[in-house]
């Protein structure tokens, strides 16, 4: 089989053993106790108790179906493994079967270009943050589940998101997926570079893809941290209100790519690889 073939058998395995209430009735048991690494294991006879079944003949060969995958037989009992409560923070994260109608607000920032009001979005799981006027901007794009909008008003889904957005992208540069944990691939596009060029950042195994202004993924660097600091940057301001770098090819072989961040304090010029490690960090 291809790779993919693979994924697709083992996607579609995975979910299909879901398909059954006894199955379902199991794996809700254990995940009510659930505490992380310090759930409790429930033993065969509380388990089959809280599925409400007498039939262990039955109950037996669902439990089978799942041990392994969904379940983990341990000393005193059963316990989730991490497949299943994953599955179950994504459901509790993304809320599948609920809708949010979310309308356009306007929030207190403003476009990068032109200094118009900026307003949020939130559409198919991503929340954006957009110019009302000019098209100079192609905007802020993140995915952010609905359930981050509980108890958060539009100013603070928009910087949740954006905080969000540069852990996650700052971990993904640093070459691991925020999502699967598997390796990630840094593309600079050096014949085409440009201040706001964006690089792309995508996962070797998941779905995990971004193009973003260079100077973003850095932001999780300490040394990178610290210089924009001492130059005035206020890191607590979302990424598209910060300084957009000057950026140069300073060399091809080995590839430099430098970046140069002026605010009121001062210049900071990064120089980072081709796959945006950073090998110096100025300031003047
Ligand atoms: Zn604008
Ligand atoms: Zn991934």
């Amino acid at each position: 089989m291809e790779p993919d073939d693979r994924t697709e058998a083992a996607v579609r395995e995975a979910f299909s053993l879901l398909d059954h209430e006894i199955r379902l009735e199991i794996l809700l048991a254990l995940l009510e106790d659930w505490h992380a690494v310090y759930t409790a294991p429930k033993s065969y006879a509380e388990l089959m108790d809280a599925v409400g079944m007498r039939d262990s003949g039955k109950f037996n060969y669902h439990l089978d179906k799942l041990r392994g995958v969904y379940v983990r037989q341990v000393e005193d009992g059963y316990v989730p493994t991490a497949s299943v409560t994953a599955l179950y923070r994504a459901v509790l994260a993304h809320r599948p079967t609920e809708s949010l109608e979310y309308e356009p607000t306007a929030i207190d920032s403003t476009c990068p270009r032109c200094d118009s009001a900026a307003i949020l979005r939130y559409d198919r799981g991503f929340v954006s943050v957009e110019c009302t006027a000019c098209d100079d901007w192609p905007g802020f794009t993140y995915p952010f589940p609905k359930n981050g909008f509980a108890g958060r008003s539009a100013r603070a889904v928009a910087r949740a998101t954006a905080r969000r957005a540069r852990y996650h992208i700052g971990l993904a540069r640093d070459g691991q997926c925020p999502f699967c944990a598997g390796t990630t691939t840094v593309d600079v596009p050096l014949d085409d570079i440009a201040d706001d060029t964006p690089v792309e950042i995508a996962c070797d195994t998941c779905t995990f893809l971004v193009g973003v202004e260079p100077l973003s993924p850095l932001l999780f660097e300490d040394r990178v941290a610290s210089a924009l600091g001492d130059i005035g940057v206020d890191l607590e301001r979302p990424d598209w209100e910060l300084p957009t770098p000057t950026t140069w090819v300073e060399s091809r072989d080995p590839v430099r790519l430098a970046l140069e961040v002026e605010d009121e304090a001062g210049t900071a010029t990064i120089v980072v690889d081709e796959a945006l490690a950073v090998r110096s960090v100025a300031v003047d």
